[in-house]
């Protein structure tokens, strides 16, 4: 699932790729996929691409005033092709044609159709519900101030941050990155922390521009299909921990997962398995 650091390297580097790119066609293939028709996405045919950026975990394509605001969801990819989908390519969802040849695909896998797109007048962005229900941005950290209240919450840690609404950004994987980093643990609650914690865990948010930095220096101007997570912690349950040596332990959910350390996070207490206590009831 791609989160803000997966995005900010794709808008980076899909910006860079198309942008001044005239676009000759356009084609929706995916149901349901637009969540706009007004202005319809044909209004793009003709239109330059100025600019690519991200906001929260949402690239948004920019063609002058107009921008086409999308949501990856959990198995989106945008990338560009030199060469146009196969119109049975069943993972098309949004297709750009541009007149030099070349794609700008949206494309989604796995069964489910949840990706979507909003074409809209781009000083509407920031009014679109979407976006301006999102918490602050996680990086750059909002200022120490901001952060804390946004997190005095009385929930876990671990679905606080990856609450959008919150703090927008961050994901099931970058999470326990960001709270392995701050030595906390995914269940302490946001309205437990004291001031120095609040301040470990505002400064491990530097977690997301390290990512950042890696991509910069490993990936060229190909995106891969999938770009490979530079993670410590998430997913990493049996293997030592980088820092101390202590095995990573892991609390299983219905679908996602929680890595953590149990020296440095949670006092050496190893956390219930939530899948197995399930089972055993
Ligand atoms: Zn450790």
């Amino acid at each position: 699932m791609p989160e803000l650091p997966e995005v900010e390297i794709t808008a980076r580097r899909i910006g860079e790729a198309v942008r001044g790119a005239r676009v000759e066609s356009v084609l929706a293939p995916g149901m349901n996929v637009m969540k706009t028709y007004q202005p319809p996405l044909e209004a793009l045919v003709g239109r330059e691409i100025t600019g690519v950026r991200r906001i929260s975990k949402m690239p948004v394509v920019e063609f002058g005033d107009l921008s086409l605001l999308i949501h990856l969801m959990s198995a989106g990819r945008l990338r560009v092709s030199d060469k146009r989908a196969s119109l049975k390519d069943r993972a098309a969802r949004v297709l750009i044609r541009l007149e030099d040849g070349r794609e700008l695909r949206l494309r989604e896998f796995g069964t489910k159709q949840r990706a979507w797109a909003k074409l809209l007048p781009s000083d509407k962005v920031a009014e679109d519900e979407m976006v301006a229900t999102l918490g602050p941005e996680a990086w750059p950290a909002p200022p120490l101030e901001e952060f804390a209240a946004a997190i005095d919450k009385p929930r876990h840690l671990h679905p606080l941050l990856r609450h959008q609404k919150d703090i927008s950004g961050i994901g099931r994987s970058w999470v326990d990155e960001i709270l392995w980093e701050a030595r906390l643990s995914p269940f302490k609650k946001g309205t437990e922390l004291d001031a120095a914690e609040v301040e470990q865990l505002h400064a491990a948010l530097h977690i997301l521009g390290d990512a950042i930095d890696h991509y910069e220096a490993t990936i060229g101007a190909q995106l891969p299909d999938k770009v490979p997570m530079p993670l410590k912690v998430h997913k990493r349950e049996g293997e030592p921990c980088p820092r101390c040596g202590t095995t990573i332990e892991a609390v299983f959910f219905a679908e996602h997962q929680t890595n953590y350390c149990p020296k440095e996070q949670t006092g050496g207490r190893v956390l219930k398995d939530r899948r197995l206590s399930r089972l055993l009831k």
